[in-house]
């Protein structure tokens, strides 16, 4: 029987303990009917651990999730945390968790339910059957080149520089993970950068087209402009299964690809490191959205974005492809029904709350696991 995986729950501020206690109520389920069994650790991060601990994330905490084998993440912040020092608020501990663990792959997807088509901000026909996933550099390029700051120019006039910097081993290992991700889907990968006019661009395209050539031959290789690509994201998104792009436009264009499908409460996302000697990969799942103050404890957040990057999880650092797909078809069978939170709601649907929600989940997965 396989080891107990050590899985690390930090539920954070806002609705995140809210969300995060839906998804748990799945993990226990997952936990009694299904092969795997887990070892749950729960800690503070964000406001709530600076309520308690003056720190947006104690040096313990961090060494949990280091050791864990994957790390489930709500949301941080609020405005009661406004006025706080910058390296103590709550999203100083998100960014001390991503860059300790080395999270350079960031995985978006965006995917669109039948249930939920009318959520979309495109037309039905176009966004119909959609499954992306962007995957973004996330602990290099222009957010951490030196570079970097605003000058007094001899005349009193400014000067703001931001750097655009790249390694060759930086785009190589993004580029790996979506080629490993492409063979487990659609067997298409478009790398997405703008060589016509950045250096890091020319780069960029030489580094994936030689490991393209070197180890991935087996996959569909497309290079596309950044600005084309926000083109075709909306003119027609279904030409996706992967695109690879740098930490700036993996930013904006996972963004443009989320309002394909709908709402934040949606969507889930993957954090990856780089494998050990074993391949297994740091990992940190957590939902898009924030931590939504405007609605928190009054029972209105929708779930579903976190429960689904617990499904996340199930596929890419436990290799349990069929436990995600049982998660996803549920969400996808209760979206079906009608049951919705506000975030969600439509014409012929029934809203309900967080933790009703959770109830139509479990439901929808004992009728899925048959
Ligand atoms: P947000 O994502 O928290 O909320 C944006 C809007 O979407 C709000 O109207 C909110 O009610 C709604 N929303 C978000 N998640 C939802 C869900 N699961 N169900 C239903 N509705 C949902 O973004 P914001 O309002 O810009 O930021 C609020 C706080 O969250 C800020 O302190 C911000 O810094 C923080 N934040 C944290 C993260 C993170 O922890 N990763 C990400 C983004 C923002």
């Amino acid at each position: 029987m396989a080891a107990n995986k050590k899985l690390l729950m930090l539920p954070g501020d806002g609705i995140g303990p809210e969300v995060m206690g839906q998804a748990e109520r799945v993990i226990e389920w997952f936990d009694g009917n299904r092969a795997l069994s887990f070892d749950i650790d729960e800690g503070l991060v964000g406001g709530a651990a600076y309520d308690a601990h003056g720190t947006s994330l104690t040096d313990e905490t961090m060494q949990a999730a280091l050791d864990a084998d994957a790390v489930l993440f709500g949301a941080v912040g609020g405005p009661q945390y406004d006025d706080v020092e910058r390296d103590k608020r709550p999203e100083a501990g998100l960014l001390r968790l991503r860059k300790e663990m080395d999270l350079f792959a960031n995985l978006r997807p965006a995917m669109t339910y039948d249930g939920l088509l009318d959520a979309s901000a495109l037309k039905d026909e176009v966004v119909r059957g959609l499954d992306i996933m962007i995957v973004r550099e996330a602990t290099a390029g222009v957010y951490f080149g030196e570079p970097r700051g605003i000058e007094e120019l001899p005349d009193g006039s400014r000067r703001g520089v931001d750097t655009q910097v790249y390694t060759d081993e930086e785009i190589r290992r993004v580029a790996a993970v979506a080629f490993e991700l492409a063979r487990e889907r659609g067997g298409k990968v478009h790398s997405v950068e703008k060589a016509n006019v950045m250096e890091t661009g020319v780069l960029w395209r030489q580094v994936v087209g030689e490991l393209h050539q070197a180890e991935f031959q087996d996959v569909e290789l497309h290079h596309m402009y950044a600005d084309n690509c926000a083109m075709q994201l909306v003119r027609d998104p279904n030409q996706f299964d992967v695109i690879v792009t740098d930490n700036l436009f993996g930013d904006i264009l996972s963004d443009c690809a989320a309002m394909l499908t709908g709402s934040l409460g949606m969507l889930p996302s993957a954090s990856l490191g780089a494998p050990d000697e074993t391949g297994h990969r740091k990992a940190m799942y957590e939902p898009v959205h924030g931590s939504a103050p405007d609605i928190a404890g009054q029972g209105l957040a929708n779930p579903l974005a976190t429960v689904l990057s617990f499904a996340m999880m199930l596929r890419y650092s436990f290799g349990l492809g069929e436990d995600a797909d049982l998660v996803e078809k549920s969400v996808a069978q209760v979206l079906e029904g009608g049951i919705r939170t506000a975030d969600i709601m439509g014409p012929d649907a029934r809203q309900v709350s967080t933790e009703a929600m959770g109830d139509a989940l479990l439901e929808a997965l004992a009728k899925q696991a048959g």
